[in-house]
């Protein structure tokens, strides 16, 4: 199956039953979907919709929600963690918590699914889609893609990642990843079985903001946010690499409670990423992202 998005590719629902049902880390999980005979087309780094609407025990929430918000609660986006060549689709979702004081509403899907979702559970999901891909001819654009990473941010860039690691052999990896503890790494033990599997071609280099755990920094867990050292260090080639980014940036909450203020709002994962990709000369046409806001 291709990786490439099919010209005239139709979006359409499809009910999935849930395969299996993995715990990433504390706050993760990843649902295998079962999809029964349809045909998945998607390319890797897509994403699916899933609508609240349908699960009976949002209900009474939903409509609390809504009612608050004064909008329609639209369905929410998860990219695929599968690659298209695997048997099963994929996603994994993290949790969103509430703050109080910080966060305006509590979460409305993502605790379901994470928590409350079991093998065998039906649901309908929306596919496939999303311009965050590689290109079909990366090959010949580079020989070296920069994965840069934060939380579920790593999603898509897992399943590219996989899907190049197969099918274009000249290609290496680099794979930055920040979280703010070890045991928030998603796919950390898979991400080492790659490294182990492609000798030479996948570098992976964590970065933690919050460990206390001295004993699991070493050359390759880093502590700290993405700092541009660490990027001057990854990319050696900023004019020949292609980078892709995805992470949290700047939300449209962000922008209005910033404007309320009468600030401006602050620069996340994305928005600090991409200056220091600016200063180190990467160009922007080598840069792709995709931002969770
Ligand atoms: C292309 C794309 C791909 C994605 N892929 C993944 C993925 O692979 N894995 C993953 O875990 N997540 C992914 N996400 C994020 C995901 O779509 C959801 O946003 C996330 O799961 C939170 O949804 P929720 O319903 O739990 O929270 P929501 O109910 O959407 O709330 C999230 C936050 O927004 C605030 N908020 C909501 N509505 C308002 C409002 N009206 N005013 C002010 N603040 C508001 C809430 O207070 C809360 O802090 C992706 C997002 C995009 C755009």
């Amino acid at each position: 199956m291709s990786s490439e998005a099919t010209p005239g590719r139709k979006i359409k629902e499809l009910e999935v039953m849930v395969a299996d049902v993995i715990t990433e880390t504390p706050d993760t999980t990843t649902l295998v979907l079962f999809t029964g005979n349809d045909r998945l087309d998607y390319a890797a780094g897509h994403f699916l919709t899933i609508d609240p609407h349908q699960f009976d025990a949002l209900e009474r929430f939903l409509a609390f929600l809504e009612d608050l918000k004064g909008r329609k609660e639209p369905p929410r986006a998860y990219s695929m963690s599968s690659a298209p060549h695997e048997r099963y689709l994929a996603v994994t979702v993290k949790e969103e918590r509430y703050i109080s004081g910080t966060t305006k509403f509590p979460p409305l899907l993502s605790p379901l699914l994470v928590r409350r979702t079991l093998r065998g559970m039906r649901l309908v999901v929306t596919g496939f889609t999303g311009p965050y891909t590689m290109p079909t001819d990366i090959t010949s654009q580079t020989d070296h893609a920069v994965h840069i990473c934060a939380g579920s941010g790593s999603v898509p860039n897992f399943s590219m990642l996989k899907y190049a690691l197969e099918h274009h052999p000249s290609l290496r990896h680099s794979f930055v990843y920040s979280n703010k503890e070890w045991k928030d790494v998603i796919y950390r033990d898979a991400l080492a079985d790659l490294s182990t599997k492609h000798p030479g071609r996948l570098r992976v280099i964590h970065t933690l903001t919050r460990e206390e755990d001295k004993s699991v920094y070493g050359p390759n867990v880093r502590r700290g946010r993405v700092a541009i050292d660490l990027l001057r260090e990854t990319i050696p080639d900023p004019s020949a690499c292609m980078v892709f980014v995805c992470g949290p940036g700047i939300s449209k909450w962000d922008h209005e409670a910033a404007a309320k203020a009468g600030t401006k709002a602050a620069p996340r994962f994305l928005e600090s990423v991409l200056a220091d990709l600016k200063e180190l000369g990467v160009p922007a046409r080598r840069i792709k992202r995709e931002f969770y806001g």
